[in-house]
């Protein structure tokens, strides 16, 4: 069978391309189907099929772009606890200059956040002191 704009081009009710359906030719379709006739899909160019799951239950954990679901619930981020009441570490460099420093070089994150067994120093940096500002400094 034809498509339903085919069969409307046939009966002279609708005009060949895009556009919608009058209404003489939308009443002659619901008549036409309720007589059993089955019409074929119209081919669509340039639409690409929607993936066969886009079930929300399959995707994989929420990463960088992830919008939840209207009303659903929002992946929470783990809670940042603190290891050192520290704000500030010190190190020295080859020349013996001493080096302020607040963020572990080996994970990033600020040195009273982070879980290094030894903690990433400074470029240049030689050796840790042992010295460090408490918080709020
Ligand atoms: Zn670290």
């Amino acid at each position: 069978m034809a498509t339903k704009r085919e069969y409307l081009i046939d009966l002279n009710l609708a005009k060949p391309g895009r556009g919608r359906f009058s209404r003489a030719a939308l009443d002659a379709l619901a008549k036409a189907e309720s007589e059993g006739v089955v019409f074929d899909e119209p081919v669509v160019v340039g639409k690409v099929a929607a993936p066969a799951s886009s079930d929300a239950s399959d995707r994989k954990s929420p990463g960088f772009g992830y919008k939840p679901e209207p009303g659903g619930i929002r992946p929470v981020r783990p809670p940042q606890i603190r290891i050192r009441d520290i704000s500030a570490m010190y190190a020295t460099d080859a020349d013996g200059r001493e080096l302020m420093f607040q963020t572990c070089r080996g994970c990033g994150y600020h040195v009273s956040f982070c879980t290094c067994v030894n903690i990433g120093l400074p470029f240049g940096a030689t050796a840790l002191l042992d010295k460090t500002d408490p918080l709020g400094v």
